[in-house]
């Protein structure tokens, strides 16, 4: 870890500043680390407000106790080669017509920034929600959700009256996106283990998923939402679709049809927007927040900083839509933008940013999931296991890119 770095601006080969250590901008600095290699004037600098990188879409089962919040932190100190200055503080702002990044650990100068600052929970501004509610974005958040739950279960488990008993041994996750089924999937499946425990019959806790559409895993295949549907049902998960959270009280979800959910814990997975930071600042934003790019993912008439990941907002040409906030994408991103990073260096084209879709696989519970991959829908035990070792393999390259460049030029 350094402390601040004030370096200067000038000259062509100036210092290039990544900001956030997450699949993006991680991948960022790992690929540019070796593509550097014939400059080594060029200073590189990556940012962040920890000194982990966090496998985020490992969170459920961290929330669902079944990973040590530790087991999904990687610390960067391990995959970062030397040649790469990290920098452990608070990114507050940016100066941008003076080229720097406004950190506590003060101004960070850059000739070429890479803005990877991921995502953050979107409550929708609905009353209560951000108050009431617990979100899973952090290895943190999600221990804290495993926590609430085992509280909930004792709190359960000291109650005399049975209904009282009932709510709260209820889990109630609103969003039915990848994340809310994952770790509705993932609880219903722990919670019966855990209860006996906690002086609690198996079939006493039950998880419940709220979602505002018409189906859950929206956009998704109608054979994807079919099996993992089933899934749920087999695991005792009750889905509530088209049931829209008007507020979060004390009682529970009041939903807009003037239903009650009531439950002990309750947590949110409804959908995602930028940091604060980005919305307060000059940067062009667009849905969400998302930070508007060219083909090359670059700001909107600001072509010295790149976005990737998350926060970029990058409309798919096929379908007109803006890409999803996935880490597959923020991969493929951080990817484009070294390269176009190495291509200024050297002279040579920009790339444009294409999107090749690799699939899309969620895990239902601890055993089972589903997949659409290639055209092709799978539910059961071999999606889990395809879950695994996309998991499994993304952690092995993030060590074995330390300096290595597999897709050299
Ligand atoms: C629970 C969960 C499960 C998921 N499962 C999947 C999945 O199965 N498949 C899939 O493709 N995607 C999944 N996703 C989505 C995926 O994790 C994100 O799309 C991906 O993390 C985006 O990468 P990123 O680099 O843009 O942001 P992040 O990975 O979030 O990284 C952002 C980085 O910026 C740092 N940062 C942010 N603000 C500041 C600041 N002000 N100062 C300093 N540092 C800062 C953060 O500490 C972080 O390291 C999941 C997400 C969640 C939350």
């Amino acid at each position: 870890m350094e402390d601040a770095v004030n370096v200067s601006t000038a000259g062509g080969n100036g210092p290039i500043v990544i900001a956030g250590a997450g699949y993006a901008g991680l991948h960022v600095a790992l690929r540019l680390t070796a593509k550097l290699r014939k400059h080594p004037e060029v200073k590189l600098t990556l940012v962040d407000r920890h000194d982990y990188h966090q496998a985020l879409t490992e969170l459920p089962r961290v929330a669902g106790g079944t990973r040590a919040a530790d087991a999904v932190r990687i610390p960067l100190q391990d995959v970062l080669a030397t040649r790469v200055r990290f920098v452990q503080t608070e990114i507050n702002g940016f100066d941008l017509a003076g080229r720097q990044l406004l950190t506590g650990a003060g101004p960070i100068g850059w000739r070429r920034l890479v803005l990877a600052l991921g995502s953050r929970p979107n409550d929708f501004a609905i009353p209560g929600l951000a108050e009431r509610t617990l979100s899973v974005y952090s290895a943190s958040d999600a221990e804290q959700v495993w926590t609430a739950v085992n509280k909930a279960l004792d709190a359960a488990a000291a109650a005399t009256d049975p209904e009282q008993q009932r709510r709260l041994a209820c889990v109630v996750i609103g969003g039915g996106g990848a994340t809310g089924v994952e770790l509705a999937g993932e609880l219903a499946e722990i919670l019966p283990k855990v209860a006996s425990g906690h002086g609690l019959a198996p079939d006493r806790p039950t998880v419940q998923l709220v979602e505002a559409g018409p189906t859950i895993l929206a956009g998704s295949s109608p054979q994807l939402i079919e099996k993992a549907t089933k899934i749920l049902s087999d695991l005792g998960v009750r889905v509530r679709t088209n049931a829209v959270i008007a507020a979060a009280t004390e009682e529970g979800f009041q939903l807009k049809d003037g239903h009650l959910v009531k439950g002990g814990v309750f947590v949110w997975a409804g959908g995602v927007k930028a940091p604060e930071l980005v919305a307060d600042s000059e940067l062009p934003t667009g849905h969400n927040g998302r930070v508007k790019v060219d083909q090359y993912l670059r700001v909107l008439d600001r072509p010295e900083i790149y976005v990737a990941g998350d926060l970029a907002s990058v409309t798919d040409p096929r379908t007109g839509h803006v890409l999803p906030a996935l880490a597959q994408i923020a991969l493929e991103e951080g990817e484009t933008v070294a390269r176009n990073l190495d291509a200024e260096l050297n002279g040579r084209p920009l790339e444009a940013f294409t999107f090749r879709n690799k699939g899309f696989v969620v895990s239902v519970g601890t055993r089972r999931g589903v997949a659409d991959v290639a055209g092709i829908t799978t539910g059961g035990h071999s999606a889990h296991l395809l879950k695994d070792a996309i998991e499994w393999e993304y952690r092995q390259s993030v060590k074995h890119l330390r300096g290595w460049d597999p897709v050299p030029g």
